[in-house]
């Protein structure tokens, strides 16, 4: 491996503030780039068709990383997705979960008029630690931090945390 900056996973359940996370941490930092997988599943058509039900697109895991693959390698990315498992360790730097209360997210995923189904099944991910659970089953503890999204003062709190994350590994690697 030799990347010469890091590739950082910013995950959770939808609706806990992956994106806004992103684009934050890609204004302050430009030489990380944001990868909204949502995006890519779109554009580069990484699916298997629409679920009606859940309103979202059933993602072809294979081709979706076929698709980011050689970039992804060369680091400095910030991914944005509501899983995490189906990336590879080796392309992993640090995963970052968010969190947020069960009424706060409820709000935010009503305001996103999501139908009954898929609120209800992003709350009870909330709820049953989910994505948590399957950061720490898929990479090793010490680059899996959990981080809550709840307001303002810990949006910016996250940011500079990872930020200076983000320079310890530069110097860790030999970078200025
Ligand atoms: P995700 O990408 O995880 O689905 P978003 O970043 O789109 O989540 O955020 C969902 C909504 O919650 C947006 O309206 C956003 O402005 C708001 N939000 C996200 N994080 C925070 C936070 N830490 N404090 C207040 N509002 C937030």
């Amino acid at each position: 491996m030799s990347r010469t900056l890091p590739n950082i996973i910013i995950t959770g359940t939808p609706g806990t503030g992956k994106t806004t996370h992103a684009t934050l941490l890609a204004e302050r930092r430009p030489e990380l780039k944001h990868l909204s997988i949502n995006d890519i599943v779109k554009d580069k058509e990484c699916h298997e068709g629409w679920d009606e039900e859940f309103q979202s697109w059933i993602v072809d895991e294979d081709k979706l990383l076929d698709a980011i693959e050689d970039q992804v390698k060369e680091g400095g990315w910030i991914i944005d997705w509501h899983a995490c498992d189906l990336f590879p360790r080796s392309w992993v730097d640090l995963v970052v979960v968010l969190r947020v209360e069960t009424e706060v997210l409820y709000d935010r995923l009503e305001k996103r008029n999501y139908p009954e189904a898929k609120l209800q099944e992003n709350l009870d991910s909330e709820i049953m630690d989910v994505l948590i659970q399957e950061a720490r089953d898929s990479y090793d503890e010490e680059i899996v931090v959990e981080l809550k999204s709840g307001d303002a003062d810990e949006l910016e709190a996250n940011v500079e945390r990872i930020e200076g994350w983000l320079e310890q590994w530069k110097k860790d690697n030999n970078q200025n």
